[in-house]
């Protein structure tokens, strides 16, 4: 016997967990005896109510090693099979810049961020976001759009809730589609539609508008079949009865075909893809929004605008906020929330990488390839089926269309198979001359002079409907050819944010942990983001084991027994649990259920969702101490017994609380007829502890870019699988009895891999101690902070679950100081604020998480503390209200050389108590004026001039 590891344990290494967790476990020591607890364990079963709580560990398999997990996702891949993809439909291959893939995609300092909600410590991507709607603006020929939406599809349905809120049209008037839209944009504008009530109308529109009142009319521009129309028609007609129009249209297209702003629509949507973002089996994708001038305040989802600073400079922040659903809740514009920030920014510095001349070029390539294609079947019998055509052209095969699908598929290339007798064959920015050999040659096709076609074959674009005017004119489309250019624009956009790779992100509600390496690399493996979302099953075997693991482990963790991961986010999974009780109670003929309870302190989310599932919302008060006010839970639930269809619970609560309560609360909804959505998004404090499934739920909707480590991306992507009990497993979104509402059939299937590494690396035991260490880290905080800032909220033995509400209500009426000041202040001292005012105006939520270490927690604590002796000078008179470090915070490196006038000095302000001027993080901008921006709408890139003094 030898005290030496064995081979096995020198294998294993570091867990995966122990570099997940921040903790060590002589930090987790300190911190208990702090808290006042012996171990982990200990403090976990004082906190969780004993109704709930898992006594069996999660039935997950068993940690792997970060070289293990690697290997079994190589294996995954591998069972994928890229193509050259022609599929089309929407979905292009491109070709993502490398400079771009490595120094965004791949770049903690643009993955890591969250929403720009502190727009001071993230005018990098604000800027990178405005690149984009500028982007739109211009290619779309309308004024205003928004910084991304989740996919092509649901911004067609949003299109269509936009048109319904604005026009002029009869209440019963319908929603008509145009029979050559997209086929999964239809089926996910037809669940909106179905939810909302609204009645939808398709006719082909070629032939004008059919008889009826309509409020809005969407076309798709190039069509599904890949025509090229001129839809000047159709806007005059639609217009004439007060319809609007939305125009679903391809961006790229759009380099050389007239504008939907240019035809008068009011309204056009689609996606960014095509712009440098890899297929990624569907997703994710960037979906984008455009208006005409008068819409902008019924605009749904974020948009950035430019503002001003407290010295007056330009600065940009989100704008008219009053739209969105964290105000508005259930009278919001959209359910909104995360978005696809990470993917609007990629294609946005794709067309700064190519600017307007390089766009023009890939739209050419994609055309002139389409155009000699079809000279080339042409000229040997086939016929085309449209003669305008933008790089997608339909071929009539007399039948045979299944046999030259296969015939290309083993050439190593798909097409699409549109019934038995034609053939869709879509270029794009990949497409060469043997790629369009080898197709010819799948339809027997040989010996084409590829060069001499060229030459003798014209444009398939109707002269009429070529664009003229101008596109991306600004700088910034013109400023960064060179790769070098190109890497320090990026650079020093990123240079100006607060990510994690600066330091903590302690936000209450949005868990900002670790989005570890290991986990990130797969999503830009080839076989992973090179797959089109509609590409054979057989081409797809990696997707799909991926996808059943990840159901099947989830389903566990959640105590549930169906698992779909289509949503693409939080709110979008929220739509789909609250689609799939209504499909249930209406299957039992209850179709007179249509209210939704939601407790006062919920998510603006669950409002906005509710409403968009077509139920009414009705509010449940919460108690003294944040609890859902079971006596009010019960008066309501008698008033409305024979209405009720669900009531949508945070568990645990918005407070950051274990209600003891739960169990019973879902009990008595249960008796009334009921159904119960536990918000599942905040399961960072459940995992591996209780299940939601077992305690009472029917169905929750996890949020993967919380608690499962994929990235925020500053706002987005995100996936919100949505998990049933049994019974409303048939409800599941695009099972049949429910439409789809995503676009791709496992939405943003590409960012996947990054929650299987996760689950695989941990194992149940590793999932277990995060849990532990976020409940420990938060109650830890708590202790810490609560003789500086009361601790709003909390449960038995005073314990906090994963996060904690610092109450500074009490501060701000003696002192005038505001959770804005403190808030503004932390960033002197290098920290992301926590979350403001949510889910109670006048604190701030504090969520540290599993990763961050004791050192972390301790500098934050001490940024707190410091800030509280502040406070308590401004409190006791010896700093002006008006000027003081709080109320001018933050403050910039440039504020610093300016004549110092302040009663307080040069160093406190930048350089208080642990802060080293050597590893400082400087806001490049003061204070942001929102009002002003909201006063002064400007959403596209402001001229260069701007900017001089
Ligand atoms: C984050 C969150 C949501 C919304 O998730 P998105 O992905 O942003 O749509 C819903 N409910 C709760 C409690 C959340 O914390």
């Amino acid at each position: 016997m030898t005290d030496r590891p064995t081979l096995d344990e020198l294998t294993a290494g570091v867990p995966f967990a122990r570099r997940h967790i921040g903790l060590t476990a002589a930090d987790r020591q300190k911190m208990l005896s702090t808290v006042g607890y012996d171990s982990v364990d200990a403090l976990l079963r004082a906190a969780v109510p004993a109704s709930i709580w898992l006594d069996e560990p999660l039935d997950l398999p068993a940690a792997g090693t970060e070289a293990s997990v690697t290997a079994e996702l190589r294996a995954y891949a591998g069972r994928n099979k890229p193509m050259a993809q022609m599929i089309g439909l929407g979905y292009h291959d491109t070709i993502t810049p490398p400079v771009i893939r490595r120094n965004v995609l791949e770049n903690p300092s643009w993955y890591t961020a969250y929403t720009p909600y502190q727009p001071e410590i993230s005018q990098g991507r604000l800027e990178a976001l405005l690149t984009y709607q500028t982007m739109v603006e211009d290619l779309t020929g309308l004024p205003i759009a928004n910084a991304s939406l989740l996919d092509e599809a649901t911004a067609a349905a949003e299109a269509m809730t936009l048109a319904r809120r604005s026009s002029k049209a009869p209440k019963d008037a319908a929603f008509l589609v145009d029979s050559d839209v997209l086929p999964q944009t239809r089926a996910v504008v037809g669940t909106r539609a179905d939810g909302l009530g609204i009645k939808l109308v398709d006719a082909d529109l070629s032939a004008g508008l059919p008889d009826g009142d309509f409020f809005g009319v969407l076309v798709q521009y190039p069509g599904a079949s890949g025509v090229v129309r001129d839809i000047t028609d159709i806007v005059t007609q639609a217009h004439a009865r007060q319809a609007l129009v939305a125009v679903a249209a391809d961006l790229l297209a759009l380099t050389l075909l007239r504008t939907p702003g240019e035809f008068g629509a009011d309204i056009a949507v689609g996606s960014s893809q095509r712009f440098g973002v890899p297929l990624m089996f569907g997703g994710p994708h960037a979906g984008y929004l455009s208006v005409r001038d008068g819409l902008q305040r019924m605009l749904p989802g974020r948009l950035v605008g430019v503002s001003k600073d407290a010295d007056g400079a330009p600065a940009y922040r989100l704008a008219l906020q009053t739209r969105e659903q964290h105000i508005r809740r259930e009278k919001a514009t959209s359910n909104i929330c995360t978005a696809q920030v990470l993917l609007a920014n990629i294609a946005a510095f794709y067309a700064a990488w190519h600017g307007p001349e390089g766009l023009r070029l890939i739209a050419q390539r994609a055309h002139r390839y389409a155009a000699v294609l079809a000279a080339g079947l042409r000229n040997a019998g086939f016929q085309i089926e449209h003669e305008s055509f933008f790089d997608t052209i339909l071929v009539r095969t007399r039948g045979k269309a299944a046999h030259y699908v296969a015939a290309a598929a083993q050439r190593g290339i798909n097409l699409r198979q549109a019934g038995d007798d034609l053939v869709g064959i879509a270029c794009d920015e990949t497409t060469t001359s043997e790629r369009i050999a080898a197709v010819w040659s799948a339809f027997g096709v040989s010996d084409v002079d590829i060069a001499a076609l060229d030459t003798a074959t014209g444009d398939g674009l109707p002269e009429p409907l070529l664009r003229q005017s101008d596109y991306l004119r600004h700088e910034v489309f013109h400023s960064h050819r060179s790769e070098t250019a190109m890497m320090r624009f990026l650079r020093g956009l990123a240079a100006k944010d607060y990510g994690l790779d600066r330091g903590m992100i302690p936000l209450g509600s949005c868990t900002m942990k670790l989005n570890a390496a290991v986990e990130m690399e797969p999503v830009s493996w080839p076989e992973f983001a090179g797959i089109h979302p509609l590409a054979p099953a057989e081409q797809t075997g990696g997707y799909a084991a991926l996808v059943a693991d990840l159901e099947t482990w989830l389903a566990e963790a959640t105590g549930y027994d169906a698992v779909s991961l289509q949503p693409n986010s939080g709110a979008q999974g929220e739509l789909a649990g609250l689609l799939a009780i209504r499909a249930y109670h209406d299957a039992n003929g209850d179709h007179h259920r249509d209210i939704c309870l939601i407790p006062s302190s919920a998510h603006g989310t669950n409002a906005a969702s509710a409403v968009m599932a077509g139920m009414k919302v009705v509010v449940v008060k919460c108690d003294d101490d944040g609890n859902v006010d079971l006596a009010h839970l019960r008066e309501t639930l008698d008033k409305h017994r024979d209405d009720v269809a669900a009531l949508m619970i945070t568990y645990p609560s918005t407070h950051g609380v274990y209600e003891q309560a739960v169990a019973e609360v879902c009990a008595a909804v249960h008796d009334a007829g009921g159904q119960v959505y536990v918000d599942g998004a905040n399961l960072n404090a459940l995992l591996g502890v209780a299940k939601p499934g077992r305690f009472g739920g029917d169905v929750s909707h996890l949020n993967l870019h919380k608690t499962f480590c994929i990235p925020h991306g500053g706002g987005g992507p995100g996936v919100g699988p949505v998990a049933v009990r049994a019974h409303l497993a048939d409800y599941l979104p695009g099972r049949g009895a429910v439409g789809p509402i995503a676009a791709a059939a496992n939405g943003s299937a590409g960012i996947l891999p990054i929650s299987w590494a996760y689950l695989r690396l941990m194992g149940p035991d590793g999932l277990r101690a995060a849990t532990g260490s976020a409940v420990l880290a938060a109650n830890y905080l708590a202790r810490r902070l609560s003789g500086h800032f009361p601790v709003l909220y909390s449960g038995t033995d005073g314990l906090v679950a994963h996060e904690c509400i610092l109450d500074l209500r009490p501060i701000t009426k003696a002192t005038g100081v505001t959770v804005d000041d403190v808030a503004k202040r932390l960033i002197d001292y290098g920290f992301h604020a926590p979350t403001m005012s949510f889910p109670v105006a006048g604190t701030l939520m504090v969520e540290p998480t599993e990763s961050e270490d004791l050192a972390e927690l301790d500098r934050f604590v001490a940024a707190m503390v410091a800030i509280k002796a502040e406070i308590d000078r401004v409190g006791a008179g010896e700093w002006p209200k008006d000027d003081n470090p709080l109320v001018n915070a933050p403050h910039t490196s440039a504020t610093l050389a300016e004549d110092w006038s302040h009663p307080y000095d040069r160093q406190l302000a930048a350089f208080p108590a642990g802060v080293r001027p050597a590893t400082k993080y400087w806001p490049p901008v003061r204070r942001i004026d929102g009002a002003y921006g909201d006063r002064n709408l400007v959403c596209s890139c402001p001229a260069p001039e701007a900017f001089e003094d």
